[in-house]
């Protein structure tokens, strides 16, 4: 107990003063520095004592770790935490209590399927609904996908091996990566994952999906699901549930709703309705590590009927002995020993409470407008179009900068921008255009903050452009002119 505390206080007060200290999101330190420092290491011959061990961690992550909850930190889908979550995140690491199956977690287990419950409820599913925590949403598309492909398969006449080439998925190009990756890890064709069309924003086009549908039945090729994004990477789109549900429920196929960002919404005080539509679908991705504040990692996996995950159960006699009356998660998950994650959300909710975090949700939406309409009013910046949830596109581009100049200057500012480490921001390609975005999922991140990020972006555009001559001459010739 005396080492638990000392290592526990000497963490917290070590983390709580480089806290207070931080003035940047990033020291700025290449990866040729950082990779020496680290190899450098000899784990062949630990130190005296566990304070020089933190210290040395100290120099190694802590002086040189990307923090999300810095205000300039702008880039990624990542959030600072809830604070709640950090309490428990110390307790169940420190327990370990591992939740696939009731005699490694007993509440555990129950507080988990209390969360999926409460989830399911919030999504507007029944009572037959059901789900399991995953280890993002990554795994969440994988899982979905896996039990609408047992589904598929349950109804077709055919053997296994010859029906599964004949599965489709249908998605947009705005879809996640990770539904290719899902449908090469379920033994899909390489052309399993159909691109159905999308709208100027860039949401799927029912019109689009209903063709589609068609065209498949017509070839004799089986469509297994439907992948609509309520929330995409890029742009923050949500796809029009309502619609995409009523073509799925017309031919019978598996609507998977990807919420791994937009699933903040589900408490949201001012924007609920926006998920409208999500209470049809089968399965449901939802990270808890994105709009819910927690942190990595979180995730879960919701389905409308909870019959269909047990088309996936395998036994092993070990670990759920036959005729036990008790609720063994490792029955539905891919995973087998498994982190308690669920408890984060628990104390998140038992302390701010689910308005509150939707509040904050709905502030970096309300920013995401702000510094939208800020954009719009700049000529040195292009924008694109009208934010739904927190991610603007935009681009450093001055009068008299061709667009081709402006795609190759774009990257060079945002690594000039890393390399620095005041402000972080991503860059994305969207149509063939290189675009910078701010993805803003700090409620404490004032509009400010974002003017005096664009102001850093416009000067360091400038300077790029005012040293190009030297670097790459062919480049900025529309600049000069
Ligand atoms: C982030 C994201 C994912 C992947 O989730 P991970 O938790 O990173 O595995 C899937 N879909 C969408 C729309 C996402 O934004």
């Amino acid at each position: 107990m005396d080492s638990y505390r000392a290592c526990v206080d000497q963490t917290t007060a070590l983390l709580a003063e480089r806290v207070r200290s931080l003035q940047r999101p990033y020291s700025g330190a290449s990866l040729a520095q950082l990779q020496a420092m680290v190899d450098q290491i000899d784990l062949d011959h630990p130190l005296p004592e566990p304070a020089d061990a933190l210290q040395e961690v100290a120099r190694l992550y802590l002086d040189h770790a990307v923090w999300f909850h810095e205000p300039t930190y702008l880039a990624h889908l990542n959030c600072p935490v809830a604070i709640p979550a950090l309490s428990a995140e110390a307790l169940l690491a420190a327990v370990n209590s591992s939740v696939d199956t009731y005699d490694q977690s007993t509440t555990g287990t129950l507080i988990e399927q209390r969360i999926i419950d409460w989830t399911a409820s919030r999504l507007g599913f029944g009572p037959a609904a059901d789900g399991i925590f995953t280890s993002g949403g990554t795994q969440s598309n994988l899982h979905g996908l896996l039990l609408a492909r047992e589904q598929c398969l349950a109804g077709l006449p055919g053997d296994r091996h010859t029906e599964l080439a004949r599965l489709r998925v249908l998605a947009t190009d705005q879809s996640h990566f990770s539904v290719g990756k899902a449908a090469a890890l379920l033994g899909l064709s390489d052309n399993a994952v159909v691109t159905v069309a999308t709208d100027p924003l860039g949401r799927l086009d029912p019109a689009a999906l209903g063709g589609r549908l068609k065209e498949l039945r017509a070839a004799g090729l089986v469509p297994m699901a439907v992948v609509a994004t309520a929330g995409t990477t890029d742009l923050g789109r949500i796809d029009p549930l309502p619609d995409v549900a009523d073509h799925c429920r017309a031919q019978s196929v598996w609507l998977h709703v990807d919420a791994a960002y937009g699933c903040g919404l589900l408490v949201s005080p001012r924007r609920r309705r926006l998920l409208d539509g999500i209470e049809q679908a089968d399965s449901v991705t939802i990270d808890f590590h994105k709009s819910f504040f927690q942190p990595v990692s979180a995730s879960a996996i919701v389905v409308r009927d909870r019959l269909t995950m047990r088309r996936i159960s395998v036994h092993a006699d070990y670990l759920n002995p036959r005729g036990a009356p008790v609720p063994n998660q490792v029955d539905k998950s891919l995973q087998t020993t498994r982190r308690f994650d669920a408890l984060k959300v628990w104390m998140t909710l038992r302390t701010l409470g689910a308005d509150q975090l939707g509040e904050m949700f709905d502030r970096v939406i309300d920013l995401a407008d702000d510094s939208y309409r800020l954009l719009l009013r700049d000529a040195d910046f292009e924008v694109a179009g009208a934010p739904t949830l927190s991610t603007v596109l935009f681009r450093y581009r001055p009068p008299g900068l061709a667009a081709d100049d402006c795609d190759r200057l774009l990257p060079q500012l945002r690594d000039r921008l890393f390399a620095d480490g005041s402000a972080i921001v991503a860059g994305t390609t969207v149509a063939g255009r290189y675009w910078l975005k701010f993805t803003l999922l700090n409620p404490d991140t004032q509009l400010d903050q974002v003017r005096q990020v664009l102001e850093l972006i416009r000067d360091t555009g400038r300077a790029l452009l005012a040293h190009s001559d030297t670097a790459t001459p062919e480049v900025y010739v529309d600049a000069h002119a």
